[in-house]
């Protein structure tokens, strides 16, 4: 787990202070998958609650929940983050004292905020909770990170257009946490500065409604008249995905204290499969750098729940035309997510599984857990609760009995191969 480093001095420019181990920080969208990210390897998490996040359509948590993830997380050594970055009007702010001092006696380590009037209250109101600055607030020069941290702010999250230069100064001149988008979906306006939702549906971006206008399928019109052409077909105006994978050493080497996953509404298959790749790397790199080696089975495993075309967003360049998703069909990942372990008798070799899309015996599957840990193997004889046997897994959440040819652990996943 992360841990405050003695600060180190760096050129006289000011004093570096950064973890000695990045933090792996990921992101869940229901209880569900917070546990199944801290136990593929997240340090930290970050949730929605039911007021003044960004994902208005996620499973936010109540109280009750963020409650029950807390104690969960802190089992593993732990955080737990919530967004409340929204930009307030005046009526979503009636009850936000309330609401941060809740969350400080839930157990909640910090909020993620944006509007200065939600920074400011929690630090008034709730000390106990940490205030990181959201990359709702675009930041992207050294200038800007040491006015927040004078306003005392621990830790800002960067804007994704920031790039590995310009995280490489802010580290170099200012004492503060920074975190870093390191894989996810990208905005393809400048992140929190689009009006397409708004435009389109009247659910707002910066209220926690976008419904992702820029994914949709468009044609082209003029005057009301369509002017695609035999053979054009419709296109999207998203953006390519961002994926880290492949350089790792360089985020480490910049500074980057928290390493931060996108993806409040992905399912718990794609976040412990992105949490499992990164959490390997991170650890690989800080054992020892010089005899580090990207390994293609981190990659892979990316592959495996993703679909979307990746690259590496600002940190090196400008994202230019090819950066775009211009086709609108997209391939469905290789694997679905099959059952979640949910017990393992190591006497007998036995699992209980709880199905999540069917499955049947002779069907080949992949177990996968923490730490790379993975085997394939073909389904034998599925049995239901009462011991009865089935010809299948047809129901969702149904628990299943199997045997399994190595030991796997409670909430290990199975997957299944679908193309
Ligand atoms: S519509 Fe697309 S570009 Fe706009 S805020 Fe939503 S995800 Fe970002």
């Amino acid at each position: 787990m992360s841990s405050i480093a003695p600060a180190k001095a760096t050129g006289g420019k000011g004093k570096r202070h950064r973890l000695d181990k990045p933090e792996l920080l990921a992101p869940a969208g229901s209880l569900e998958k917070l546990k199944i990210a801290v136990h593929y390897g997240a340090d930290a998490v970050y949730i929605g609650g039911r007021k003044y996040g960004l994902r208005s359509n996620a499973d936010n948590f109540s109280f009750e929940e963020m409650r029950e993830g807390v104690e969960f997380a802190q089992k593993y050594g732990a955080k737990v983050f919530v967004a409340t970055n929204i930009y307030a009007h005046q009526e979503d702010l009636g009850g936000i004292e309330e609401y941060l001092r809740r969350l400080e006696e839930v157990g909640i380590s910090a909020i993620i905020a944006a509007d200065p009037i939600i920074v400011e209250t929690a630090m008034r109101v709730a000390p106990k909770l940490e205030v990181h600055l959201s990359t709702q607030q675009s930041t992207m020069n050294w200038q800007a990170v040491r006015y927040w941290k004078e306003e005392g702010l621990p830790r800002v999250v960067l804007a994704r257009e920031a790039s590995m230069e310009e995280i490489r100064e802010m580290k170099e001149r200012v004492d503060i946490e920074l975190e870093v988008f390191i894989h996810g979906a990208m905005c393809s306006s400048v992140s929190g500065r689009c009006v397409l939702s708004n435009h389109f549906t009247d659910r707002d971006s910066n209220r926690g409604g976008c419904c992702q206008s820029c994914r949709w399928k468009y044609d082209l019109h003029e005057d009301g008249v369509s002017v695609m052409e035999e053979g054009d077909s419709l296109f999207t105006m998203g953006s390519k995905d961002l994926c880290m994978i492949k350089h790792v050493p360089d985020l480490i080497e910049a500074g980057v204290d928290s390493f931060k996953i996108e993806g409040r509404m992905k399912s718990i298959h794609y976040v412990a499969s992105v949490v499992n790749a990164y959490r390997q790397a991170i650890d690989s790199y800080m054992n020892d750098p010089d005899a580090y080696e990207l390994k293609t089975s981190w990659v892979d495993e990316i592959g495996k729940a993703a679909n979307r075309p990746l690259n590496t967003g600002f940190f090196y360049s400008t994202p230019g035309a090819e950066e775009h998703i211009y086709e609108a069909e997209e391939k469905p990942a290789p694997y679905d997510f099959a059952a979640v372990v949910l017990d393992y008798d190591e006497e007998s070799g036995m699992a209980i599984v709880q199905q999540r899309s069917p499955f049947r015996p002779g069907m080949e599957v992949e177990f996968f857990g923490p730490g790379g840990r993975s085997f394939t193997m073909t389904l034998g004889p599925l049995t239901d609760e009462n011991g009865g046997e089935l010809d299948a897994a047809r129901h969702p959440l149904q628990t299943i009995k199997l045997r399994v040819e190595h030991p796997v652990e409670r909430l290990d996943l199975m997957r299944k191969r679908i193309m």
